[in-house]
């Protein structure tokens, strides 16, 4: 679709005016921003900027994998005439959902039931299909696993259907390689020390982690992963559950665990004293950074907004406000 030109205005990213939605996807030319965080770190070496990616067109990280995945769906000629089916723990869905819509496809999505409800609503408004499964958080293949095994059933049994598949799909991984980690090396003018990234799909780590390895392999590549029973929607704990099969271990420095207590505290005080509206992976993502030694100049992944989880805040602030375990 192109504005008319009746209209007597064309697009203009000068003036960040545009045809479509589709051209605020994130590129080198187009970065999500990177903000300064005031953290104190563990020997007070750390500089921290968080990358914004709740800023993104639909809202979280998985704008980038979304978009790839079905870019490389449609070059391959599996799109035609299909519809999707995809696991998820929201943000790959909402993205992929609000692609597909304006393709005029559609998606149904496998969601683990503890997803938060404000993430499946999204997926209802936008016209998805949503099957909810009683698993964990962020779906990979593995025993308990039902969102998985329900979305690999339905595409195996019936050929309407594609799994973009963003466990075990190479695109996920390039689209970080190829996207996120040329943004974060550009806006640090290649100065960037140390990269800190959640540990879900492996895509965002695995991706980025290999460009910015590859421009200086001294910078450290630092995984966050969840308590195992975890309530960090996104995030995985790989003694509860298989590794994705993109998740590539050969980039990764080290893997620093957070538990739900500190990394719930360390949202609330973005949320309260950065002006940080983040989710809570990015609490964990934030609380890892200040744990590493020497970090230097660091780049911190926030993958989406607290407004996705305004039930789960619900639920552990009291009437005045503060948390109330
Ligand atoms: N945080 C949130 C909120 C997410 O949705 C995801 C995606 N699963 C991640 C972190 C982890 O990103 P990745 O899948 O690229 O490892």
């Amino acid at each position: 679709m192109t504005i008319p030109s009746s209209t007597a205005i064309g697009p203009d990213p000068g003036v960040r005016r545009y045809d479509s939605i589709r051209d605020l996807l994130p590129s080198v030319d187009n970065p999500t921003p990177l903000v300064g965080v005031d953290e104190r770190g563990a020997d007070g070496t750390l500089e921290l900027f968080l990358k914004l990616e709740w800023l993104n067109p639909f809202g979280s990280i998985k704008d980038r994998a979304a978009n790839h995945l079905l870019r490389g769906l449609a070059a391959r000629g599996l799109l035609d005439g299909r519809k999707l089916v995809e696991p998820s723990s929201g943000n790959t869905a909402i993205a992929l959902a609000a692609l597909a819509g304006m393709a005029g496809t559609h998606l149904t999505v496998t969601i683990p039931d503890g997803v938060p409800q404000e993430k499946k609503v999204l997926l209802r408004m936008l016209g998805a299909e949503v099957w909810e499964t009683p698993d964990d958080l962020c779906p990979v293949d593995h025993p308990k696993d039902g969102a998985i095994a329900l979305a690999r059933s339905i595409a195996a049994s019936d050929d309407r259907f594609v799994m973009p598949d963003q466990y075990s799909n190479p695109d996920n991984v390039l689209a970080h390689y190829e996207t996120t980690g040329p943004e974060v090396w550009r806006q640090t003018g290649g100065l960037i020390r140390t990269f800190v990234a959640g540990l879900g799909t492996g895509g965002t780590i695995s991706g980025a982690g290999a460009f910015l390895k590859e421009r200086n392999p001294a910078i450290r590549i630092i995984g966050v992963e969840p308590q195992p029973g975890h309530r960090i929607p996104g995030l995985k704990n790989f003694e509860e559950a298989a590794e994705p099969a993109i998740l590539d271990w050969s980039v990764i420095d080290d893997v620093i665990r957070v538990d739900d207590g500190p990394a719930y505290d360390t949202t609330l005080r973005l949320h309260r004293r950065h002006g940080l509206l983040v989710g809570p992976s990015t609490g964990a993502v934030v609380h890892a950074a200040t744990a590493v030694d020497g970090a230097g100049l660091t780049v911190g992944i926030s993958p989406d907004s607290s407004l996705k989880y305004t039930s789960y805040f619900a639920e552990i602030l009291g009437d005045d406000g503060l948390p109330t375990a």
